[in-house]
């Protein structure tokens, strides 16, 4: 079996997202690309997280072309392989409904620096338009949407994560959530002030050197 490593990585990425409230049911969909062999292990359509296995995911090629599985890949397999063309520095996607985000997409807002955690994304996470799920449309729109940022928010529908390992697209999945709860929280109660754009500079620079210098590879 192809990219046994990566597999795995799809089911147990799909559980955190379970366990952390990210989705629920088969809702939001996970992939990663391997550079060296240019295959991609995604997860198989409308499948609940709970009953993927590993011999479950799909492996298709930088085209979408199914080289391994039974199943038919994530219905958002067009905007998975979008993101991998437009951005050579990212090797992983992950796409959740989490209520917060969604939230702000069916309001058609973006979401600003109200909190420096926004600086997992960037300096805010941008809006892409909306366009029916599955479509080449939608692939188009979200890829011409995150421009250099890690998270862009999905109009009427959700959030599509980004990073250079699945650990690294679910932190930046799981903070946007924080952050936008923070933010519908913010303007339900009053006009939240923004972090300054000098200071979420800072932040993003100081987040070049956050953490531990390597993360361990998953
Ligand atoms: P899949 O089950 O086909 O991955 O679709 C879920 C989803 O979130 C569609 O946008
Ligand atoms: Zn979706």
């Amino acid at each position: 079996m192809k990219l046994a490593a990566e597999r795995q990585q799809i089911v147990d990425y799909g559980l955190r997202l379970l366990q952390a409230g990210l989705t629920t049911g088969s809702g939001g969909n996970l992939s990663c690309l391997c550079r060296e062999q240019e295959l991609i292990a995604i997860g198989p359509s409308g499948i609940a997280y709970t009953d993927v296995r590993p011999e479950d995911v799909v492996i298709v090629d930088r085209q979408g072309r199914r080289v391994e599985g039974r199943y038919q890949p994530s219905s958002e397999l067009g905007f998975h392989l979008a993101l991998y063309d437009r951005r050579p520095d990212i090797a992983a996607v992950v796409h959740t409904h989490s209520v917060y985000a969604t939230t702000l997409a069916c309001l058609h807002w973006e979401l600003p620096a109200v909190h420096y955690l926004v600086g997992y994304s960037g300096d805010r996470v941008p809006l892409a338009p909306y366009a029916t799920f599955g479509t080449a449309e939608l692939a188009r729109a979200v890829a011409d949407s995150i421009g250099g940022y890690n998270a862009v928010l999905l109009a009427n529908h959700g959030l599509v994560a980004v990073g250079t390992q699945l650990e690294r697209a679910f932190n930046v999945a799981e903070e946007i959530e924080f952050v936008a709860r923070l933010y519908y929280q913010c303007r339900c109660a009053g006009t939240p002030v923004l972090v300054a754009e000098d200071e979420m500079a800072r932040v993003l620079e100081r987040f070049k050197s956050y953490g531990q210098p390597t993360l361990p590879s998953a």
